[in-house]
């Protein structure tokens, strides 16, 4: 039996009436979930589902709130067997008629507010069932699953068989929809609770949104197979996370949560003593957030790198780890070692492995690596190597001591004149001169180079910033064909859900500055 389901179901701790997950409901109220309430509403849902008499491979589409009968349904579409895929709720008519018309989901699951845009669309597209669901436990889901018992065997699923459907966050192109099967899942999860640490009495700040692997998989998981609590909250408040810590163990965050947290006057070495480990990850940590938590909290940030496609590929040592001479440092600007079972290499265009500290394609094996992306084979084909390694799409370096560092993606990648540049390489001068918060540097076309670098700049609050001053303060340190021909100042960078910088969307803009 390798449903995913059993395997967390079995974590579950002996003394089901604790508490499995404690949150605050829409009206404020506190609300506690204990093991056994986990157990019996999945079973229920289960039940609900099995009820359908749904075809074999079924998905189950669901755009909602984040809540825990969210996190619940999740947990029933593994246990009966279906395959789970979630939607980002910032997605409108148009991209949710391109993820039904796409995945043909027989379910699907909306809030009550969307019932009569998502409902048309999937009846449309020849969807069965929609139910709802809302934040406050409204919506017909809960109420048809009333109706069903609170008892339901796991399904019997092998390793290959999918559990999901996740869409990748959509940074570098339109989104595809990664299948990942029970197998990958499981065994991702495993490694991670040894690799982190996880042990009894743990307990997770839950803050991330749950349509995406960060989210749903790395952290759900992580508290589930380790019996541990989650502190449950619907929409990341730094307030509340700092308000939680005292009870809490550990926090995982994107980079933009560390950032405000940071902000908050009140992080300190108190308000985190008894937290054990804050990890980050989906986009680089600037080494300068790195340093100040470190300054301001004593703790190190454990970063990590992974992606929709194989779920956590790379990590920070959380101890010593003895196949890499014992190391135990946790690096900045790095994302640590691959996890044990995954194969990482450094290639060059033709695939052929790089020395040691040169920058090249990243590609990828192991047993969490997906088995492709959903009814596009083709695409498939194309990010897999003969021999059978996944191109990540990400470009970076293993330097001597073995620590991975991400460069870009090679999407990113600008060719002016023939020659590479890097745009981490330069965002890492922009980001040291007096005054700059963040950069992004993308490539435009130019009639003689090809491409060229444009440099968009954020200061600091306060700061006043020249643009000029900012390209010639580059041209005394670099060379010539990697300073951006054009650098502009600009409140914010485009970010998506997930905190990522939209880079097409700057290149788009900019793309007639030399045409
Ligand atoms: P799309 O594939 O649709 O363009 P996406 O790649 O952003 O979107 P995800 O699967 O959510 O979608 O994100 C995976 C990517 O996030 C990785 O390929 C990598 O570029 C980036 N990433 C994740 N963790 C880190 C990290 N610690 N440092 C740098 N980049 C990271
Ligand atoms: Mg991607």
């Amino acid at each position: 039996q390798h449903n995913l389901f059993s395997a967390l179901r079995a974590a579950f701790p002996a003394d089901l009436a604790s508490t499995a997950v404690e949150t605050t409901a829409p009206d404020g109220k506190p609300l506690f979930y204990t093991w056994a309430d986990l157990d019996r509403a999945s079973a229920r849902m289960a039940n609900l589902l099995t009820s359908l008499k749904l075809p074999e491979g079924s998905r189950v589409a669901v755009q909602v709130e984040k809540s825990v009968e969210a996190m619940v349904l999740y947990l029933a579409t593994l246990r009966a067997g279906y395959v789970f895929l979630p939607l980002n709720t910032a997605y409108q008519s148009a991209e949710i008629e391109y993820f039904i018309g796409n995945a043909e989901p027989a379910v699907v699951v909306c809030t009550p507010g969307n019932f009569g845009w998502v409902s048309k669309i999937a009846f449309t597209l020849g969807t069965q069932h929609v139910f709802t669901l809302g934040d406050d436990r409204s919506g017909s889901l809960l109420e048809r699953a009333a109706h069903h018992g609170d008892s339901h065997t796991p399904v019997p699923r092998k390793a290959d068989d999918l559990a999901a459907i996740l869409y990748t966050s959509g940074t570098t192109g339109r989104s595809k929809g990664a299948m990942l099967t029970h197998g990958n899942l499981l065994s991702n999860a495993q490694v991670l609770k040894d690799y982190w640490g996880w042990k009894k009495g743990d307990v997770l700040i839950h803050a991330l949104p749950i349509f995406h692997v960060h989210g749903l998989f790395v952290a759900i998981h992580g508290a589930l197979i380790n019996g541990s609590k989650m502190i449950w909250m619907a929409k990341f408040d730094p307030k509340a996370v700092l308000a939680a810590m005292p009870r809490a163990t550990v926090f995982m965050g994107v980079p933009t949560l560390y950032v405000r947290l940071l902000a908050e006057p009140g992080l300190n070495k108190e308000a985190t003593k008894d937290m054990r480990l804050f990890i980050a990850g989906s986009a680089p940590l600037l080494i300068e957030t790195f340093t100040e938590w470190q300054q301001r909290t004593g703790h190190t940030i454990l970063e990590r790198y992974g992606m929709s496609e194989t779920i956590m590929l790379t990590s920070n040592p959380y101890a010593a780890d003895a196949r890499h001479n014992g190391q135990s440092e946790r690096r900045g600007a790095t994302v640590g070692f691959p996890l044990p079972g995954v194969g990482l290499r450094v290639v060059d265009d033709a695939n052929r492995p790089l020395p040691v500290g040169e920058i090249g394609n990243i590609q990828v094996q192991g047993p969490n690596v997906f088995k492709g992306y959903w009814r596009m084979p083709e695409k498939t084909a194309e990010e897999f190597t003969k021999d059978g390694w996944f191109k990540t799409g990400d470009v970076g370096k293993v330097d001597e001591r073995d620590y991975v560092s991400i460069v870009g993606r090679s999407k990113d990648l600008i060719i002016s004149g023939g020659y590479n540049v890097y745009p981490a390489e330069i965002e890492g001068y922009i980001n040291e001169m007096p005054g700059v918060a963040e950069s992004a540097l993308v490539g435009v076309p130019h009639p003689d180079f090809g491409e060229v670098g444009v440099a968009v700049v954020i200061a600091k609050p306060g700061a006043q910033l020249n643009p000029e001053a900012i390209v010639a303060g580059l041209k005394s340190q670099l060379a010539n064909f990697k300073i951006p021909k054009k650098c502009f100042v600009v409140p914010e960078l485009p970010r998506n859900t997930m905190g990522k910088v939209q880079k097409n969307l700057l290149r788009e803009q900019h793309k007639g500055l030399f045409a």
